[in-house]
């Protein structure tokens, strides 16, 4: 597989959009035992104003395109997965700059600036049941398939697996970041919302990269 390229970047942001409209009952659901409900309502108003917006007039720049995107999930969600996912985008595209394409190398160093941004932003560790939880082990699968000369689709794949695999495994943890926290132990035994939606993100990645660009 040949590099991304500035379609199909842009084809991510729009399949994660709809990813989370079409997981937006199952993010409140899940929200709704552990925080407040507003996990699908959140996700979905942030993503339809991105999606608006690039509908409105298509970016080709890959750093800009992502600069929009974080600029808009900032400013249209109010709960803690808006400054996150906005943070996550922001630094995404801080990273790939101006390139028109990104190697796998180069997305996975993308990946890693945006996690970082959420880190830095949210405080939370791996184990704080918290979309840190599915992003991290998505990064690491990714940065190790590049390591093993793996290609885009490959280290895709990995990710997203990962990705799924994290989130799977925030049911047993105690949150320790975010409102799930004022639950104490009651928090465990429950899937994390934003780990949920973090594994769409990453599965929306593998899928438009799949995709003919
Ligand atoms: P709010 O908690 O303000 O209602 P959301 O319901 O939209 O916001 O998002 C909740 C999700 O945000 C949690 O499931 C968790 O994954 C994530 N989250 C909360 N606080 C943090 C944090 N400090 N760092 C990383 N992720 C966090
Ligand atoms: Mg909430």
């Amino acid at each position: 597989m040949t590099d991304a390229t500035a379609a199909q970047l842009s084809d991510w942001v729009v399949r994660f959009g709809e990813a989370v409209q079409e997981h937006r009952a199952e993010l409140t659901e899940l929200d709704s035992v552990i925080g407040d409900a507003d996990h699908g309502a959140n996700m979905s108003r942030g993503m339809a104003a991105v999606l608006a917006r690039i509908e409105a007039s298509p970016i080709a720049d890959v750093g800009e395109l992502f600069k929009t995107v974080g600029m808009t999930l900032v400013s249209t969600v109010g709960g803690a997965s808006g400054p996150l996912y906005g943070t996550f985008f922001l630094r995404f595209g801080t990273s790939a700059g101006a390139a028109v394409t990104l190697d796998t190398a180069a997305l996975a160093a993308a990946l890693r600036a945006g996690l970082d941004g959420v880190v830095a932003r949210g405080k939370a560790a791996p184990g704080d049941k918290t979309m840190i939880d599915a992003l991290d082990p998505a990064v690491l699968a990714w940065e190790a398939a590049v390591a093993d000369g793996a290609d885009l689709a490959a280290a895709a794949a990995a990710g997203s697996a990962a990705a799924d695999a994290g989130r799977d495994a925030t049911i047993p943890l105690v949150a320790r970041k975010g409102r799930a926290s004022y639950l104490g132990e009651r928090s465990a035994g429950h899937l994390d919302p934003g780990a949920t939606s973090t594994a769409l993100l990453v599965g929306a990645l593998r899928d438009a990269l799949a995709a003919p660009s």
